[in-house]
């Protein structure tokens, strides 16, 4: 890995702040001039506020000076994708729709942030209302893979995952409804987790589809990504799906648990349309697992075929509701030549949304509306039950399940923006885990013969992040992919 101050992880960085060898505002400072060095090319922020982020980074420095740090994300900088509130700051979802509009109050994530002493530093670029693959959907731009400026970083969440990968922030923050963090985070080369349904707060998070939604970290080591999702989670009254369970310290969890673990790999995720390079990949990642002694064994879950179909309908018809809120009257985008109410409503939403939130609004009213709800929406979500049985099932003998996160590689930015289709088919392995409510991360493990990054996926049991965090760190401890940086 780069000697850089923008390129260490927290672990490391928090032993230099505590020493004092490095000063958070000279670490904030290194992340900024980073980022306008590259970030012209990379195009992972769609704002930031230089002067913001020092203030903050000088207020850790004085709270360690009077001996009252905070731990070990005091003074780090934490990207955050730009559909989680900061006080203060923009909050566009990349949408025409919020393009102007201020946040006037703190996601429960970034309070907690805030308060373990972090740095949120800067807006993050997405698929406008996370709906999308690749970034492409963003109103503003599109974010480029730092291993390759020509693909797409992945999506929703590539502006978040892009950040780390080039440098640009030490961890950062993204929200995942159908692989939204876990896609991006092996198509950039770092970690992403994605949290067991309701571990950690959606208060302050633009709802996309809420029985789906879910913010995790991207972060360069499954240690750091412990270090920041043990900050985020946690019960709040203010969202009423947040669970109410006992937080450890998943830092300390990860020396504690060295395995053998029991492994399952499904038969399922292993067919038609997996790139050979990143089946040898994930192939040779489990066999590493086989080595250290874990028992692996196949495992089936048979409505995995289902997966995208009842995603596409549960997705599309929580977002038809959810977005029924931009009306052009409270905040966010309002026409200026409507004749009347209703043509406000009409011409306020026709000029705010793209088109693929108005594909996923008019799928989701389709799916909603009287006659066709039983047929799909109730459909839907019977076998959404099914989904989430096929892994409780397979639960019975396997501690996790193995997979690979994207089918493909990153692909050509232009690639697959004219088919739908063949985009919703790159969340065909993180989906499932979702509509199971699971938690689920990728980690790093190889690269393709013309260099771009490959994915595992690892896929625990509810609220056991700390065993499946272990899983990765075993597997992390013995490879450095993670060294492997882009060339910007
Ligand atoms: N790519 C999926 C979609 O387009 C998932 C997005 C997400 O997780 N936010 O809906």
């Amino acid at each position: 890995m780069s000697s850089e101050l923008f390129y260490k992880p927290v672990t490391e960085l928090s032993s230099l702040l505590e020493a004092k060898t490095v000063s958070s505002v000279e670490l904030t400072q290194a992340v900024i001039a980073r980022t306008k060095a590259v970030d012209t090319k990379v195009k992972a922020f769609n704002s930031f506020d230089e002067a913001d982020a020092l203030a903050q980074a000088r207020a850790s420095d004085e709270r360690r000076a009077a001996g009252q740090a905070r731990g070990p994300l005091d003074g780090i900088p934490v990207g955050i994708k730009d559909v989680i509130a900061v006080d203060g700051q923009p909050l566009t979802a990349s949408s025409k729709m919020l393009a102007n509009f201020v946040s006037p109050y703190d996601s429960t994530v970034t309070k907690k942030l805030k308060k373990a002493g972090a740095i949120c530093w800067g807006r993050l670029n997405l698929d406008e209302f996370a709906m999308g693959s690749s970034t492409e959907n963003s109103a503003f731009h599109t974010t480029c893979n730092p291993y390759d400026l020509e693909r797409v970083p992945g999506g929703s969440s590539g502006g978040s995952a892009a950040a780390v990968a080039a440098g640009e922030a030490i961890v950062s923050l993204g929200s995942d409804t159908g692989g939204s963090i876990r896609q991006p985070a092996a198509l950039c080369n770092v970690v992403g987790f994605k949290p067991t349904y309701g571990l950690v707060s959606r208060f302050g998070l633009i709802a996309f589809a809420s029985s789906l939604d879910q913010i995790g970290p991207f972060s360069r080591s499954v240690e750091d990504a412990a270090i920041t999702l043990g900050a985020i989670a946690g019960h709040d009254p203010l969202d009423s799906t947040s669970f109410k369970t006992e937080i450890p310290n998943y830092r300390d969890e990860l020396k504690k648990r060295k395995g053998p673990w029991r492994l399952g790999i499904p038969k399922e995720y292993f067919g038609q349309g997996l790139d050979p390079e990143v089946a040898a990949a994930v192939e040779k990642a489990i066999s590493y697992y086989e080595k250290m002694g874990c028992e692996v064994k196949n495992v089936s879950l048979p409505h995995t075929e289902y997966g995208v179909g009842v995603y596409y309908i549960i997705a599309t018809a929580e977002c038809s509701s959810n977005l029924a809120r931009y009306d052009g009257i409270r905040y966010g985008h309002r026409s200026k030549d409507a004749k009347d109410i209703i043509d406000l409503y009409f011409k306020s939403r026709a000029e705010g949304f793209g088109q693929e939130v108005k594909r996923r609004i008019i799928l989701g009213t389709y799916v909603l509306s009287s006659g066709y709800y039983d047929a799909y929406y109730l459909r839907a979500q019977k076998v959404r039950t099914l989904i989430r049985q096929d892994f409780l099932n397979a639960y019975k003998e396997v501690d996790a399940i193995l997979t690979p996160t994207s089918p493909t590689p990153a692909f050509k930015k232009g690639e697959k923006a004219a088919n739908p289709l063949a985009m919703y088919l790159s969340d065909v392995y993180t989906i499932g885990v979702n509509l199971a409510g699971l938690p689920g991360m990728s980690i790093p493990c190889g690269f393709s013969k013309s260099g771009l990054p490959i994915g595992l996926q690892l896929i625990g049991q509810p609220f056991q992040e700390a065993e499946l965090l272990s899983i990765a760190n075993a597997y992390e401890k013995a490879h450095d992919w993670a060294t492997i940086t882009p060339n910007l």
